[in-house]
């Protein structure tokens, strides 16, 4: 399935919340929730109450589009999680946080988490020393990730590093903001996960 390329805002209009697709943007009185916050479209201000079901796939929508994964990719997940021993919607979760977008972006890396996919996908990162250009790539406890010596110097880094400079780091990951490397202390605890979804819905959706 070819990923969406229109308007992001209006996935988060869709979904009636913010799922801070836009960097920085989405923290300013420009954002789109702020200003229009009802569902795009003709209908968008008469949309009816949602089923159980309708609550359901939205909430499967809402984590695939706030951690930008593929239907298929997000299913396979969700297939993973539930192999895993514990609570298949925090197993889930925990999967997408562990993606290396995803990490890059938490570490203030990049300024969305499309931003992260685009510049893991240029090559910009390493994981244990390597390079690894696969934005899916999935990180595990003691994996350490850094910036390549190289794009440290790359006007577009440096700028994305000042930009995101004082973007708080949880504690599941431990960053050395002078040798710009960090280390995956340990997957986090549902606590530490800050996805605005009822991950439960998302499990109902995919037993049924
Ligand atoms: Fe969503 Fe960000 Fe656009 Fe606001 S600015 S609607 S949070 S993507």
């Amino acid at each position: 399935m070819a990923r969406y390329t229109g308007a992001v805002c209006k996935m988060c209009r869709r979904e009636g919340k913010k799922l801070f697709l836009k960097g920085d943007r989405c923290y300013t009185g420009k954002c789109a929730i702020e200003r229009r916050s009802y569902a795009p479209g003709q209908h968008g201000q008469n949309r009816s109450k949602n089923s159980e079901y309708g609550l359901q796939l939205r909430a499967k929508q809402q984590a695939r589009r706030y951690y930008g994964i593929q239907e298929g990719q997000f299913h396979k997940y969700f297939l993973m999680a539930e192999r895993k021993a514990g609570v298949t919607g925090t197993n889930l979760l925990r999967i997408c946080e562990s993606r290396l977008d995803n990490v890059v972006y938490t570490l203030g890396w990049a300024s969305s988490r499309a931003e992260a996919r685009q510049l893991v996908t240029h090559g910009h990162y390493l994981v244990n020393g390597k390079k690894v250009d696969i934005p899916s790539y999935l990180l595990k406890a003691g994996d350490t990730v850094s910036i390549k010596a190289k794009s440290r110097d790359s006007v577009k880094i440096k700028a994305v590093l000042e930009a995101n400079a004082s973007r708080p780091v949880p504690e599941w990951l431990d960053l050395n903001a002078e040798t710009l490397e960090a280390k995956v202390v340990a997957l986090p605890e549902r606590e530490q996960i800050t996805t605005p979804v009822e991950e439960h819905l998302i499990v109902e959706f995919y037993s049924k």
